[in-house]
């Protein structure tokens, strides 16, 4: 069975009214401390052995018309990479079921467009739909959307759609150019609206001030909901962007950059992105110890590289963790629930990291509060009559006995 953390925790309620001087004095806390708090916040809302695998491909890649100063997809910059066209679907799905195969829950699939044209979304569609249909959850980055679009890839299935922020708004115009922080709004309130969880965050080390990475994180907390996924990337210094030469960032300080993210937003999945194949054992370790939950792997960034597959799945091993399964990120979207260890039941080990015993486990970390959810259905509170919400007992009721124990592997 996996740990599970039962050690007194310090627990953090979610806030939308952050100022920039709490989040700065929280960057100014002795580094030890700041990693305990959020170690600390961390376990009150995740098992913090386990870590929830994307994978990411790049769809189409280049030639993009916007300018972000870090890219080197953009076609505003000298050696940018060579545009290609869309993928094919097949494509795709084959590349969606390497992912699955390797331990990814999600797919992500990223266009570098300023938004997608009309001409293109039926495909696109059509990708999110096969992909879904492999068991996957699906995420895309396609640029701005406008709320018609954010439906139709709602409706296609998509889960999650990526658009972050990149920086504080008060540094934003030092990076980009061709699109406003405001535009960067809209498109994820068209998100929100269409019901697809939102995937928004930015990227250190592109010469800001740590003032000015407090303004990012402070920003994306105090957006209406707290994004679902929050990837915090290192900026990968490409030659030929205006970024090429900017100063590294000193690994503590991103550091506290994936602890600060975790205090503010408890809830959210904080991703180490962009720059992890930069990043030492020790350093993902840290960042794992204060909060990071989530990475993308496989050999790609999109156009950057990253950690080889098997060397992540090593670096599990050493560090006690492992990937968290597609039915567990599931049920973790209940309301007030967040579950932990999947301890067999299949009575095979199929990959899922599970060892395959004779019962299944769950066990809830952070039951809501009292009466919150209304549900009453056997996470250990005490509130009453079942709402509309689906609880504990109905989610386990409702699996037919082909869903095998529930640990989101193919092997039961
Ligand atoms: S980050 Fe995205 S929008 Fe910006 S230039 Fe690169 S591909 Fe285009």
């Amino acid at each position: 069975m996996s740990a599970v953390i039962s050690t007194p925790v310090e627990t953090s309620s979610l806030r939308h009214d952050w100022s920039r001087a709490e989040v700065e004095a929280l960057f100014e806390l002795p580094f030890t401390e700041l990693v305990f708090r959020a170690a600390g916040v961390h376990r009150a809302y995740f098992d913090p052995t386990e870590v929830q695998v994307s994978t990411l491909l790049s769809v189409k890649t280049g030639g993009c018309p916007e300018d972000c100063g870090y890219c080197p997809q953009s076609s505003h910059h000298p050696d940018s990479v060579a545009a290609t066209k869309l993928m094919d679907i097949d494509a795709v799905v084959e590349k969606a079921k390497q992912a699955k195969a390797a331990g990814a829950s999600r797919f992500c699939m990223g266009a570098a467009w300023r938004s997608p044209k009309p001409r293109d979304m039926p495909k696109v569609a059509e990708m999110i739909r096969e992909v879904k249909a492999l068991g996957l959850e699906t995420c895309a980055t396609l640029g701005m959307l406008s709320e018609e679009q954010a439906k139709e890839l709602k409706n296609a299935g998509l889960d999650y759609y990526n658009h972050n922020l990149d920086t504080d708004p008060e540094y934003y115009d030092q990076i980009i150019h061709t699109r406003t922080v405001q535009d960067r709004f809209d498109t994820l309130e068209h998100v929100r609206d269409a019901g697809l969880k939102t995937c928004c965050g930015g990227i250190v080390g592109m010469g800001e001030t740590r003032r000015q990475r407090a303004g990012l994180l402070v920003t994306l907390a105090n957006l209406p909901a707290h994004p679902d996924s929050v990837p915090i990337n290192r900026l990968v210094a490409v030659k030929g962007t205006p970024l090429a030469n900017a100063p590294a960032l000193d690994p503590f300080e991103f550091v506290r950059t994936i602890a600060v993210a975790r205090i503010l937003m408890p809830k959210s999945m904080v991703r180490l992105s962009a720059g992890r194949e930069t990043m030492s054992d020790e350093l993902q370790a840290l960042c794992f110890t204060a909060g990071a939950n989530s990475i993308f792997h496989g050999e790609k960034l999109l156009t950057t590289g990253n950690p080889d597959t098997e060397y992540d799945r090593a670096l599990f091993q050493r560090l006690g963790l492992r990937p968290m399964s597609v039915q567990e990120t599931h049920l973790n979207d209940l309301p007030g629930l967040t579950i932990v260890g999947n301890d067999g039941g299949c009575g095979s080990s199929g990959g899922c990291g599970c060892s395959g015993g004779q019962t299944a486990t769950l066990t809830i970390v952070n039951a809501p509060a009292e009466g919150g959810c209304g549900g009453g259905g056997g996470c250990g509170c005490s509130s009453g009559a079942p709402a509309g919400g689906v609880t504990l007992a109905d989610a386990m009721a409702q699996r037919q006995p082909e869903d095998g124990c529930g640990c989101g592997c193919s092997g039961c």
